[in-house]
């Protein structure tokens, strides 16, 4: 018997599972599908440019076919393994904007507005550049600036000087606005995920117990209370009683999965699946949203000091494995998305709604397609769509995959913003500072000149950029699924803490965060448990 179990040992499912095994009176279990994190790729920050195409930490979902892409499936990249996707994300650490939260808060979410989260965003840094007003010293999360950038993140953003935008040192500062370099969760040189951040220090803790390999396949109810899980682990079905809460930390993909398979979903859906209904809440698996994005890739053939496959790039790489073996610096401290920027698609946007990634190398499918020689590549994402999807079950075999229906790009609006995105990007990749390296946009869309060409280019080609979120969203209403303490609604003992609370996606990268929601999330839960 635990007092706590944790379904998910991901961003959120680490940083709940060490903050509340700090009291050794409490014991807590933390469940987790994948393996341990022992691949080097995982640890060498680089190796994210594999793990995309690699199955043995990543859950490698897809969508179904998507109507605002012409029909085509999108690529779900999940980290399935010890740190979940913060094991196999390109480790940028952005916070998204004010505005996001106190939009929360304006929902009737009480105590989610942006002082009251920014307290919790320092408590689980520690930023190499010092605490300030914005940021926090001493916390679990290592955040610094890159170790050994590559020469083009400071020409791209000087790129993006030259186009009129403000240079930006620190994106989680007073301003988000503007171009810049992004600030990475590493340290030494190696990719510091919420596992290394939260549990690997604590193991040795008697009262914290990690199960790898663990993959939940329901949670059980007695009633209406959640009292435990069942789970599948090394070919055996197995059980674990939790006295307090099992608290459901599988992402924005499977925590509404798990509920789902659990009994906990709109009636008709689940009796259709064949599943007995625990709790009639039809707003599991809804509000699926994400930052939809579309890439420009540009040959740069000389620019040889930028990331490609060439025989001078296997040379610099073969030199970067010593480097980084022995040193932890070096071209493989890469997060690849090295510089970016928050801008707004018209002058009249209150806050900037669109995000952009430049990439030190030549990006097709996810970095799944190989391709030859050297350029960079900038994405453009749109920071708040009004599409809304679903999760939605397969069937009620807990190991098949959910349907994951985006619906990208099913709002016009989200059509109009991304293609003026598109178009500030290009005009930010044209400026003098780029010029110099004779980068030739691909064939792919450099035809793409009207806005109508720019739209089917982006029809042919966006996709997400990783950040799903907001099928077990927070709030009130009837399609809400947890309350402002992220109980599930109409359940006891039963909390969601991931990024499928979130009501509407932050405007930014989602790691950071969804480990401030479980920052806070243990202390409601400590809370509760005293006044028990
Ligand atoms: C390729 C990629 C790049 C990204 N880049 C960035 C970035 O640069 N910066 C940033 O801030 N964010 C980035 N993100 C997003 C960010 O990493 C995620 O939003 C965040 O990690 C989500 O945290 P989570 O706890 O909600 O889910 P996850 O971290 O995905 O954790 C869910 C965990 O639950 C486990 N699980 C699922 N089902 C079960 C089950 N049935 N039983 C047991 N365990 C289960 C999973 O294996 C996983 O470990 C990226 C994501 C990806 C995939």
């Amino acid at each position: 018997m635990f007092d706590y179990i944790i379904i998910g040992g991901g961003s959120a499912g680490c940083a709940l599972a060490a903050r509340l095994s700090e009291d050794p009176a409490v014991n807590v279990a933390l469940l987790e599908a994948g393996p341990a994190d022992k691949s080097v790729l995982i640890h060498c920050p680089a190796g994210l440019a594999l793990l995309a195409k690699s199955g043995d930490a990543n859950w490698q979902f897809e969508t179904t076919a998507q109507p605002g892409l012409n029909g085509r499936k999108g690529y779900q990249p999940r980290g399935k393994v010890m740190g979940g996707s913060s094991s196999v994300n390109a480790m940028i650490y952005a916070r998204g904007h004010r505005a996001d939260y106190d939009h929360w808060a304006a929902e009737g979410n009480a105590g989610w507005g942006y002082d009251d989260v920014l307290p919790y965003f320092k408590r689980s840094e520690h930023n190499e550049r010092g605490a300030d007003t914005f940021h926090g010293t001493g916390g679990p999360l290592n955040v610094k600036d890159l170790t050994t950038p590559n020469r083009f993140g400071p020409i791209f953003v000087k790129a993006g000087q030259q186009a009129g935008f403000p240079v930006n040192t620190d994106f989680n500062g007073p301003e988000q606005e503007g171009v810049g370099m992004y600030q990475v969760t590493h340290k030494n040189g190696e990719r510091f995920s919420a596992a290394k951040a939260y549990v690997a220090p604590n193991l040795s803790r008697t009262n914290l117990h990690v199960i790898t390999g663990a993959h939940t396949t329901r949670i059980l109810f007695e009633q209406k209370r959640a009292v435990g899980v069942e789970y599948q682990h090394e070919g055996h079905v197995k059980q674990l009683k939790a006295s307090r809460e099992v608290l459901l930390c599988a992402g924005a993909l499977q925590s509404p999965q798990i509920l789902m398979l659990s009994g906990v979903g709109a009636r008709a859906d689940l009796l259709k699946n064949g599943i007995a209904v625990v709790h009639d809440l039809p707003g599991v698996g809804q509000n699926l949203h994400d930052h939809v994005d579309v890439v420009q890739v540009v040959h740069a053939p000389q620019a040889k000091e930028l990331f490609g496959i060439s025989l001078s790039g296997l040379v610099s790489a073969v030199k970067g494995i010593f480097e980084w073996r022995k040193y932890r610096t070096g071209m493989l401290t890469t997060n690849f998305a090295e510089a970016g920027g928050f801008i707004k698609s018209q002058p009249q946007e209150a806050i900037p709604d669109l995000q952009l990634h430049f990439v030190i190398g030549k990006l097709v499918d996810h970095g799944r397609k190989t391709v030859f020689g050297h350029g960079y590549s900038c994405h453009v994402c749109l920071l708040r769509p009004l599409s809304r999807g679903s999760v939605r079950l397969a069937s009620k075999d807990p190991l098949a995959a959910p349907l994951i229906d985006p619906n990208f790009l099913g709002d016009r609006d989200d059509m109009d913003r991304l293609i003026q995105g598109f178009k500030i990007m290009r005009n930010i990749l044209s400026q003098p500072s780029l010029a110099g390296f004779h980068g030739k946009e691909s064939p792919k869309s450099a035809g793409a000149t009207t806005d109508l060409q720019i739209e089917q280019f982006i029809r042919d080609n966006a996709d997400t950029i990783y950040h799903p979120v907001g099928t077990c969203r927070m709030g009130s209403g009837p399609m809400d699924v947890v309350d402002a303490q992220l109980r599930v609604h109409g359940l006891q003992g039963l909390r969601v803490v991931d990024a499928s609370i979130m009501p509407r996606v932050v405007g930014g990268n989602t790691n950071a965060p969804v480990i401030m929601i479980a920052e806070k999330a243990a202390d409601m839960i400590r809370a509760a448990a005293v006044k028990n």
